[in-house]
C-alpha cells in the first residue's frame, strides 16, 4: 500500500520497472488516492500516471525555477555555498577577515605575471592558503589546491563586486546535470556587495584565459598544395616563396639524381585551369535547366516557411496559454502578484519575438524568383575570374605536372552540370 502513486513512480523508467518487479512477482499495489488498485488490474496506467507525476514536478520546478531568478533579480545570493573570499550573511556577500581574500589577489596576480593554472595552484599550497573546500567546511575536503578550482576563482564574476546569478540550471527534473546558460541570460546586479578584484584585471584575466587557451590556426596554406603531384615520382609538389612555383618534393630533397625540378608556377597553374573550367562550364550549362531548377528549390523554401509560420503560431498560442495557466495560480493565491508579473513578462517578450519572426517567415513563403536578377547572377558567377580554395577542394582532385609542365587535371565530376 502506497499513499500515493508518486512516491513510487517519480519517472517513467522506474515506474515500468516497478510495473515488471509487480508482475514478475505477482506483488499487487494500492494507493490510497484510489488511483491504482493492481487487484483490479489497472496496472496498464502506471505509465501514464507516472508521466503525469513527472509533469506535475517539472512545472512546479519551472515555477521554482523562476521564482529563484526573480530572488536574483532582488539581489540575493542563493547559492549555498559563497564564492572563495566572501561571507554570506542575509542573503549578501561580504568580504571574509581572513588570509583567503588575499589569496583571491594572489591568484589573479600569479596569472596576470603570466603563471598557468597548475603551478598557481602549486605556489598556493606551497604558501598555504586553505583550499575552497576547506573554506567551506566541506567534509573529506582535499588539503591541495587544485588547478580547476584556480581556474574557477578566476572566472567567478562575483569578484568584481556584481552579483551574478542564474549561470546554470539542471536539465530536468529527473537530472542533476547543470547546462550553463548563455551569458546574455545571466542575472547580473552590479556592485552588489565589495569587490576584491579590480574590473579591468578581471577582464584583463578573461581576456588572457581566451588567448591562452586558443589554439593557433596553422600557417596558411598555398592555393594548390595537397593537390599538386610530381606525374614521374607521385611525389606532392612543394611550394617555393621566392620563386612564386611548385617543385617536386623529393628533388628539392634529394637533387637532380632522384626526380627533376617539374617546376610549376603558381600564376601560370592558375590561370590554366580557370579557362578550363569556363569552357566546361558554359558548354555544359543550360540556363532553361538551372531556372526551372531554382524555381523548384524557392517553392520548396517556400512551403517549409508556411510549416515554420504554423509552428510559430502553435508556440505563440502556447505561451499564450501557459500566461493564462500562471494568471489562475495567481488566483489560487499559489503566486504573488510580483511572481506573476515577473513569470509573465518573459512569455510576453518571448510571444513579441515570436511574432517578429512570424511576419519574417511570412515573407519567404511568398517569395518569388526574379529570372533577370538571377540571370544577372549567374552570368557573374560563370566568369569565373578567381580560383578560390572552396572552388579547388569542390571541382578538383589532383593535378600531376609533368616534366615539361604538362598537366593532367582530374576533376571531381564526370558530367561538369
Ligand atoms: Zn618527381
Amino acid at each position: 500500500m502506497a499513499k500515493e502513486l508518486s512516491r513510487l513512480a517519480r519517472n517513467g523508467e522506474l515506474s515500468y520497472k516497478i510495473r515488471r518487479v509487480l508482475e514478475e512477482n505477482r506483488i499487487h499495489i494500492i494507493t490510497l488516492d484510489g488511483a491504482i488498485n493492481t487487484l483490479e488490474g489497472n496496472t496498464d496506467k502506471f505509465g501514464l500516471y507516472a508521466w503525469l507525476y513527472e509533469e506535475e514536478s517539472r512545472r512546479i520546478s519551472k515555477r521554482i525555477k523562476v521564482v529563484f531568478r526573480q530572488m536574483a533579480k532582488r539581489g540575493e545570493f542563493k547559492g549555498s555555498i559563497p564564492p572563495y573570499g566572501y561571507n554570506v550573511h542575509e542573503k549578501r556577500l561580504y568580504k571574509r577577515t581572513d588570509e583567503t581574500v588575499e589569496a583571491v589577489r594572489l591568484i589573479f596576480q600569479l596569472y596576470l605575471e603570466g603563471k598557468g593554472i597548475e603551478s598557481i595552484a602549486k605556489e598556493m599550497d606551497a604558501r598555504g592558503y586553505p583550499t575552497p573546500g576547506q573554506v567551506s567546511g566541506r567534509k573529506n575536503a582535499g588539503v591541495y589546491w587544485q588547478g580547476t578550482s584556480v581556474k574557477l576563482i578566476l572566472q567567478n564574476p562575483h569578484y568584481v563586486g556584481d552579483l551574478v546569478q542564474g549561470r546554470s540550471q539542471t536539465r530536468s527534473v529527473t537530472s542533476k546535470v547543470r547546462d550553463t546558460l548563455p551569458q546574455d541570460e545571466w542575472i547580473v546586479i552590479k556592485d552588489a556587495h565589495e569587490p576584491i578584484i579590480s574590473r579591468e584585471d578581471f577582464e584583463a584575466v578573461q581576456a588572457l584565459m581566451k588567448n591562452r587557451y586558443v589554439k593557433r590556426p596553422k600557417a596558411k596554406k598555398h592555393l594548390f598544395t595537397n593537390y599538386l603531384y610530381c606525374a614521374d615520382c607521385g611525389t606532392a609538389l612543394w611550394y617555393l616563396q621566392n620563386r612564386k612555383a611548385y617543385v617536386c618534393g623529393r628533388f628539392k630533397k634529394h637533387g637532380q639524381n632522384a626526380c627533376t625540378s617539374h617546376s610549376m608556377k603558381e600564376d601560370h597553374l592558375t590561370k590554366l585551369i580557370l579557362s578550363d573550367l569556363r569552357e566546361l562550364v558554359n558548354a555544359g550549362v543550360d540556363r532553361a535547366t538551372v531556372l526551372t531548377r531554382l524555381e523548384l528549390n524557392v517553392t520548396k523554401e517556400s512551403q517549409e516557411k508556411v510549416k515554420r509560420v504554423q509552428k510559430l503560431e502553435k508556440e505563440i498560442e502556447k505561451l499564450k496559454a501557459e500566461n493564462r495557466k500562471f494568471l489562475k495560480l495567481l488566483a489560487d493565491d499559489t503566486i504573488s502578484k510580483d511572481e506573476y508579473k515577473e513569470i509573465t513578462e518573459f512569455n510576453r517578450n518571448k510571444v513579441e519575438e515570436l511574432q517578429r519572426e512570424t511576419v519574417k517567415a511570412k515573407k519567404f513563403a511568398n517569395m518569388q524568383v526574379s529570372q533577370k536578377a538571377f540571370m544577372q547572377h549567374l552570368d557573374k558567377l560563370l566568369e569565373l575570374d578567381e580560383l578560390y580554395e572552396a572552388i579547388l577542394q569542390r571541382l578538383i582532385a589532383r593535378v600531376d605536372v609533368g616534366e615539361n609542365q604538362e598537366i593532367t587535371v582530374q576533376y571531381r565530376f564526370a558530367d561538369p552540370v
